[in-house]
């Protein structure tokens, strides 16, 4: 693990402010880890309601989107995506009404009676996917097919500039622990860690407060990096490691982002589904860096401006963060489920985001919906081995952009992959 510099103190004390939705929303079809939703619920002309599920799939694992503003579908088209470059999205302009779908709320006594089972069913409809970065659909995570016992809240967030979890753990302390509990319920978990980094210590001493009468404990971590990692974080908080290959259940332990416990606790107390989040919006080009909830589907020039004016053209525009986040080509990108950062960057520290080597974390290895090894492809193809990249199965690459999207190092293995592929039979 790498000590970084931290650069949060341009956000991390200041309150989440609410950004005024957006006049058109851009929904992307896929915003997590599984089939797209290709199954539409609305069609262009339709009005909807802010919350209204909008699209779904037919698969095992998927989440379904929903609509972030009311108004009427314009379009169904493909936009660009900040992940996937380009993907199909639904359009809405929004009608300056804000109807929400749903206006109840359950009572402590409601939610006591709610079933694990109950649970992942309002998690799923809800469309709560992991907002750390990772976008995996919670209510699979919720129903893991081995037993776990432990549950580790993860309030690392170890990549500079971002501070979205950092306020949202000191503002919604309480919630979050409403929602601590639920998932310990779907999981049946007998053991609670919240492991927050050393750098949060106004985050430390709510939750402090906030558990006093509960059988949870912090862990205090050191600020380094990748804490966040989710084998990093169990190795630290319970000195257990996950062997290669294996994922947390496989060792009886679950990790849930602080982010997706708050989603997880709208959803089940507010039948609130996931239409909106924090973004840190920062970088030394910014003459006003905020933390703002913003709704998905938010084009992030839109996020620009609240926080301008900008004091120098952005070099680099990046969403997420410096280590895992990934270059814009344009800023109409909309805001989706996972992003908790939009970083513009100076011409100097453009220059530091420089690929790294391959510190072999597997990080690509692992979240790679192909089954791929990117690393060891992109090694091939760095040497001009195109026939053995083939040989790993660059062919198969469904080009989802997932592996840079992950890589702790700035390796641009999705462009490595795609000229192998492009490389004419020998
Ligand atoms: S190797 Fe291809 S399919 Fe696998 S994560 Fe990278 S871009 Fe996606
Ligand atoms: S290429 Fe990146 S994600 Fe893959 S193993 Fe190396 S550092 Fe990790």
């Amino acid at each position: 693990m790498v000590r970084l510099e931290e650069r949060k103190s341009l956000t991390r004390h200041l309150p989440i402010e609410i950004l005024p939705p957006p006049r058109n929303a851009y929904i992307p079809l896929i915003q997590h880890i599984g089939k797209p939703c290709t199954n539409l619920v609305v069609a262009a002309r339709d009005s909807v309601t802010k919350g209204q599920k909008i699209a779904t799939a037919q698969a095992q694992i998927f989440s379904p989107v929903h609509a972030s503003v009311s108004g009427e579908v314009t379009a169904i088209q493909p936009w660009p995506h900040p992940v996937l470059n380009r993907c199909q999205t639904i359009v809405i302009a929004h009608d300056g009404k804000d109807e929400t779908a749903n206006k109840d709320t359950r009572s402590d006594q409601e939610i006591a009676r709610l079933t694990a089972d109950e649970i992942r069913h309002i998690v799923f409809e809800a469309g709560v996917v992991g907002m750390g970065g990772a976008s995996f659909p919670t209510h699979v995570k919720l129903n893991p097919p081995k037993p776990v016992d432990t549950l580790i809240i993860n309030g690392a967030e170890c990549e500079p500039y971002l501070t979205a979890d950092d306020r949202l753990m000191v503002e919604k302390t309480n919630e979050i622990v409403k929602g601590i509990t639920l998932i310990a319920k779907c999981l049946n978990a007998t053991t609670v860690y919240i492991a927050i980094e050393d750098n949060k210590p106004e985050a430390i001493a709510a939750f402090q407060h906030a558990i006093r009468n509960t059988q949870y404990s912090i862990r205090t971590l050191k600020s380094q990096y990748p804490q966040g990692g989710e084998k990093q974080l169990i190795k630290n908080v319970l000195h257990k490691e996950v062997p290669r290959g294996k994922l947390p259940f496989d060792v009886g332990i679950s990790v849930q982002n602080v982010a997706t416990v708050f989603a997880v606790y709208e959803a089940v107390y507010l039948y609130k589904s996931l239409f909106e989040r924090v973004v840190t919006v920062t970088g030394s080009c910014i003459a006003n860096p905020k933390n703002l909830l913003v709704r998905i589907g938010t084009p992030i020039q839109e996020l620009i401006n609240a926080c301008g004016p900008l004091d120098e053209e952005p070099a680099k525009i990046i969403i997420g963060g410096p280590m895992m986040g990934i270059a814009q080509y344009t800023d109409l990108v909309p805001v989706i489920k996972s992003t908790n950062g939009i970083i513009l960057m100076n011409a100097q520290e453009a220059e530091e985001l420089k690929e790294q080597p391959c510190i072999r974390c597997g990080a690509c290895v692992r979240e790679c919906p192909a089954g791929l090894m990117p690393c060891l492809i992109n090694l091939a193809c760095e040497k001009n081995l195109m026939v053995q990249a083939k040989e790993y199965g660059a062919l198969d690459c469904i080009e989802c952009g997932i592996c840079n999207y992950v890589c702790p190092a700035s390796r641009n293995l999705l462009q490595t992959i795609k000229r192998a592929k492009l490389e004419p039979p020998k």
